[in-house]
């Protein structure tokens, strides 16, 4: 899998790629980033990429030329069999949900589009993109911050980029549920205890005391994925007790 992004400030993208489990995973050969600046396909002479939008309006938009440009360096680059999307962030796309990054870790190449100023010229977007993703109903100054959110929720989904693939496997948005609290050394913190079935080692009772807890926690928290949680007739019986024990 190898991420292209394109951006006018690839330097913003250093450290993450520099730290941690992506720079691990990066060092192993495990996943590529390529930073590709839009500035450097502008064929202006001052090196400018946005200008004025026609139709007036305040602010500046980022123009299709030097990203087009920038977009077909990319594609000359990849093999013509390779799976390839091409996202452009915005406030305007699907949100980014859990079930999408699994969907975008089966392609082979990424190509990230950050916008900046007010956006970006429709024409080229329409040429170019795949997907539209947004990470929230917000608006930020550019698509940086949602570009590493997609490869950092991308690129752990990757094999062998986590230590341990059952710790992407089972954790929360897993069956449309919440992870089950969690608890480390010592076994009592300020009074509180361990729950005593962690500690048993009866592997079975764990899997069932975690299942229940996460059926809770999300009905506590995110009551809206239970609607699609993956539930077996006694964890159904579960919730519905829950929610008749707490009238809802
Ligand atoms: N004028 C645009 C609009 O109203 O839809 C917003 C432009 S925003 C100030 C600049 C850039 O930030 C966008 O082109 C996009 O790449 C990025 N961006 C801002 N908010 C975002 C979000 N919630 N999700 C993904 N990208 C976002």
């Amino acid at each position: 899998m190898k991420f292209h992004i394109m951006t006018l400030f690839p330097e913003i993208f250093e450290p993450i790629i520099q730290s941690s489990i992506l720079g691990r995973g990066i060092s192993q050969n495990l996943f590529e980033v390529e930073l590709i600046n839009i500035r450097d396909f502008s064929e202006n002479k001052h090196n400018r990429v946005d200008d004025y939008t026609y139709g007036g309006g305040a602010g500046m938009l980022m123009a299709a030329p030097p990203i087009y440009r920038a977009y077909q360096s990319i594609i000359a680059s990849i093999d013509s069999h390779a799976l390839v999307r091409t996202v452009y962030l915005t406030p305007q796309g699907a949100p980014f949900v859990q079930g999408k990054a699994e969907k975008l870790a089966s392609y082979d190449h990424i190509i990230l589009l950050c916008g900046h100023y007010e956006g970006i010229d429709e024409r080229v977007l329409s040429m170019i993109v795949t997907d539209y993703i947004s990470i929230g109903d917000y608006v930020l100054t550019g698509g940086e911050l949602p570009a590493m959110i997609i490869i950092d929720a991308v690129a752990r989904l990757l094999p062998g980029v986590l230590s341990n693939e059952d710790s992407a496997r089972f954790e929360s948005f897993h069956d449309n549920l919440l992870e089950y609290p969690q608890y480390t050394r010592p076994e009592e913190f300020m009074g509180q205890k361990v729950p005593e079935v962690l500690l048993s080692g009866h592997h079975a009772r764990i899997e069932s005391w975690r299942r229940e807890r996460s059926i809770e926690r999300t009905l506590e928290r995110r009551p809206d994925l239970l609607e699609d949680a993956v539930l077996s007739k006694k964890e159904q019986k579960f919730l519905n007790d829950l929610k008749k024990d707490l009238q809802i």
